[in-house]
């Protein structure tokens, strides 16, 4: 049994409320939003980073994006930030891939 807090959410062994889930990927709320809409979009299968997805399944990455512009329109967003933090100096803290949505709020520009 995985130890994954996002592997747990993913297969629902953690029963968080999905705002999404289809083709391998389910998005959920941000525990701590930094917006007024901060989900969290994450394949079911584990891989520790964006990289790592990218490098064993460039689709997984492509789903992803494809979740993010669903939930957006779902949402009523005109625009919408997508971010995924690789490793621990990009502030990676959660080791299964996952992108932020962030939205309803403007965004600054360079981000901190
Ligand atoms: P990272 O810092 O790895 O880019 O993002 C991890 C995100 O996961 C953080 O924004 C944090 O608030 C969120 N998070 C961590 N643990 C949980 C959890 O158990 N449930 C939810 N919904 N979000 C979590
Ligand atoms: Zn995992």
């Amino acid at each position: 049994m995985s130890e994954c807090i996002f592997c747990k959410i993913a297969n629902q062994e953690i029963p968080v409320p999905l705002l999404y889930d289809r083709d391998g990927v389910v998005a959920f709320s941000d525990l701590n939003p930094q917006a007024p809409v901060h989900v969290l979009v994450i394949p079911k299968v584990h891989h520790e980073s964006a990289a790592q997805s990218a490098a064993a399944n460039p689709a997984v990455i492509g789903a992803l994006f494809a979740a993010a512009a669903s939930l957006a329109l779902e949402h009523g967003l005109d625009g919408y930030r997508t971010t995924f933090n690789t490793g621990e100096s990009a502030g990676q803290s959660v080791f299964h891939t996952h992108m932020h949505l962030l939205g309803g709020r403007p965004f600054a520009w360079p981000p901190g």
